[in-house]
């Protein structure tokens, strides 16, 4: 189906590429491009694929998106950043998938399976990165526990410690006071752990702002997609979702005493034109706009009157405006003079641009370019 038909968002996979490019050039570290939640709702196939000659590495929360990208033909090393349930061993080695450990359940569980299906690595091993809490406090070893926990890991057959790693609490913010508290709780073991290649600690806001945080390899997300997660703009990014647009499916007007979508919160005092928007938060455009959001149509902005619905929107129009069902809508990005950014929407919803991102929905149609 034609994509000015449906509602759709444009990501410009060169602009990922650069990104790439830009962060590796910037940090002079390996890549781990972190392509979770489908890339940040940019689709993790095409992402990874863009992505392959670029990133030393790709990195997912789940399993099922790990065997997801080896199924779509991805062959790099995937880290599964959160330590799985042990019973998913099976998959994990099936698929030569390196997951996070922070408990010896896990490790023996992989370990036994490793003797099972024997394979992997020309020495039969699978790899594993230690996940290392220093201060997050939601998964992890303990950092005062690490080298206890690696000379148990030790004595299992069949793992091979590739990589070592953290991940901060606050690099995002301005006072950088507890990022280093978290980089000195992790240096302070590696001199027990000088034979593990990876040690990598820096997402987005790190990789941009921290040097120290650095080691041998940065894991960025949302910088990626060209998005800065704080104010600190060392290197020029491109977004890659550049426009995600939407048609009109209807014109009408409201006579004066009535309102407008559900609880018809909205009621304007005079007749009204207005214009139904085929897109709710049934794509993942986000409710807390309703009443407060703003498109660009003709360009020239023009607000969500009444509530967000599930499918569609109303938007008021002037009466100067000349629209037509089938007209395209801008919810994110350039239309004549006027731009919308995703900042300017996370800000609106009261949330952080990743949410906004990640939530728009299946039936969103993405043109690659
Ligand atoms: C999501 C995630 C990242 C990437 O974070 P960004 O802020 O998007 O760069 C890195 N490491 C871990 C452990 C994560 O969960």
């Amino acid at each position: 189906m034609e994509a000015k038909l449906q509602t759709h968002v444009a990501v410009d996979l060169n602009a990922i590429q650069n990104n790439g490019l830009a962060i590796k050039a910037l940090t002079g570290k390996q890549l781990i491009a972190v392509v979770k939640a489908d890339a940040y709702g940019h689709g993790a196939i095409p992402v990874s694929k863009a992505l392959h000659t670029i990133a030393d590495m790709f990195a997912v929360a789940t399993v099922q998106e790990g065997i997801e990208l080896r199924e779509a033909g991805i062959l790099k090393p995937i880290l599964i950043l959160f330590s799985p349930l042990p019973e998913l061993s099976t998959e994990i080695v099936a698929n030569n998938l390196s997951p996070a450990v922070d408990n010896l359940d896990l490790a023996r569980r992989l370990s036994q399976e490793i003797a099972k299906q024997s394979k992997h690595d020309s020495n039969g091993r699978i790899k594993i990165h230690i996940d290392v809490n220093t201060g997050m406090n939601r998964c992890g070893v303990h950092y005062t526990q690490a080298s206890k926990f690696l000379t148990e890991l030790r004595e299992l057959q069949g793992l091979k410690v590739a990589g070592i790693f953290t991940h901060f609490a606050t690099a995002d913010e301005e006072d950088k006071s507890f990022a280093h508290i978290q980089i000195e709780r992790f240096a302070s073991i590696l001199p027990n752990v000088s034979d593990i290649p990876m040690k990598h600690v820096a997402n987005s806001a790190a990789a941009l702002a921290i040097p120290e945080s650095h080691f041998d390899a940065v894991r960025p997300g949302l910088s990626l997609y060209g998005i800065y997660p704080a104010n600190e703009k060392p290197i020029q990014l491109q977004p890659a979702l550049t426009t995600w647009k939407a048609p009109i499916g209807w014109v009408g007007s409201i006579a004066s005493g009535e309102g407008v979508s559900y609880g018809l919160i909205y009621a304007p005092s005079d007749r009204k034109h207005v214009a139904g928007i085929q897109v709710g938060f049934g794509d993942g455009y986000p409710r807390a706009l309703s009443n407060i959001g703003e498109v660009l149509i003709g360009g020239f902005r023009r607000p969500i009157v009444g509530r967000v619905c599930m499918d569609m929107m109303v938007v008021g129009l002037e009466t100067s405006d000349k629209v037509s069902v089938g007209d395209e809508v801008v919810l994110i990005g350039r239309q004549g003079n006027e731009e919308i950014t995703l900042y300017e929407i996370a800000e609106k919803a009261n949330t952080i641009p990743y949410q906004i991102l990640i939530s728009i929905g299946k039936r969103v149609k993405r043109i690659y370019s």
